[in-house]
């Protein structure tokens, strides 16, 4: 089981809404803007925190497990659909919102992906965040705070959760990933959410990628080989940024080994890569970093990824005579 609370636990958005329970003003409305695919998890907490009658929300109490199991009738989630909040969860919420509720003295209303509320449902949402009935409080969670109107945000107190340390990541995560090296290397590959590195660490195409992105620094000695390995990863059909991040970590760690300080690197096991120094390595970086940039104006994918290798295998040989 992935740790969630210790996760969110130590945000300034906990912390805020502690904060407020505290003092006995907590807001009616919190906009939440996380990234992270697994926002649902760290709302349910919030929504805990709030309800649960101990300071910290225990997680054992009758509310708590009502509300981790999402069977509290005191806490609705939105989207009923999963996937974009629509006018009827909205109707749903103002219909809802004037039942007394059943297990203690809140009713909360917890809207995930706020980023795909359309202009009419966050219009209509709008009088409910205004004057909410008493004892209703509205948690928004959404990917960014810009999708939502300017009377949407200025009505709701906004928090935010930022990326985590790989730490933070690691601890949390490595009851559900048991393969150590696998999770430092999605987590290395991704952006600092719960939600992408369990998506890295799950799928076994990226696995591959990241196997190949290892074996291109180490046996890349050609320009037949780049040819080789690019149609060895096109046949891959990943998405080329993951493969530039994949091989990214890995050039990083070949980098802070040569400098002497391997316990920086993301992963234990460092692929053998001969012939690289810290010139080549740093050249290989850039190479990616402008492999990106190009990726965004016209994106041939494969055609990238082969110019990227011939870069990097340029830079080797060219640092390796001067
Ligand atoms: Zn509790």
């Amino acid at each position: 089981m992935t740790d969630y609370a210790s996760l969110v636990g130590d945000t300034a958005a906990f912390k805020t809404i502690e904060g407020d329970k505290r003092s006995g003003r907590l807001s009616h409305a919190y906009l939440v803007i996380s990234a992270d695919g697994k926002i649902k998890e760290y709302l349910k907490i919030f929504a805990k925190l709030m309800a649960c009658e101990n300071p910290e929300p225990c997680g054992q109490c009758r509310v708590c497990r009502l509300i981790d199991s999402e069977n509290c009738p005191d806490v609705c989630f939105y989207p009923k659909n999963g996937t974009s909040v629509l006018t009827e969860d909205v109707n749903d919420i103002i219909e809802k919102c004037y039942l007394k509720p059943v297990e203690g003295d809140k009713k909360i209303f917890i809207i995930c992906r706020g980023e795909t509320m359309n202009a009419s449902a966050q219009n209509k949402l709008l009088k409910t965040l205004e004057e909410p009935p008493r004892g209703v409080h509205i948690i928004i969670g959404s990917a960014s705070e810009f999708p939502l109107l300017p009377t949407v945000r200025s009505r709701t107190e906004k928090l935010e959760i930022p990326p985590f340390s790989s730490d933070r990541l690691f601890a949390a995560l490595s009851g559900e990933c048991p393969d150590a090296e696998r999770l430092k290397t999605a987590i290395a590959c991704g952006d600092g959410t719960a939600g992408k590195t369990l998506e890295l660490y799950g799928d076994e195409n990226f696995a591959r990628i990241s196997e190949l992105a290892g074996r291109v620094l180490a046996e890349m000695k050609s320009s037949r080989q780049v040819l080789k390995f690019s149609s060895e990863i096109a046949a891959e059909k990943a998405d080329p940024e993951d493969f530039f991040s994949a091989l990214e970590v890995r050039i990083r760690d070949l980098l802070v080994e040569n400098e002497g300080r391997p316990e920086l690197a993301s992963e234990r096991e460092t692929v053998a890569a001969e012939g690289f120094n810290t010139a080549s390595l740093i050249c290989a970086l850039e190479k990616i970093n402008e492999a990106r940039k190009r990726k965004k104006f016209n994106g041939n994918g494969a055609m990238l990824t082969e110019w990227l290798l011939f870069a990097i295998l340029e830079g080797k040989h060219k640092w390796q005579k001067s």
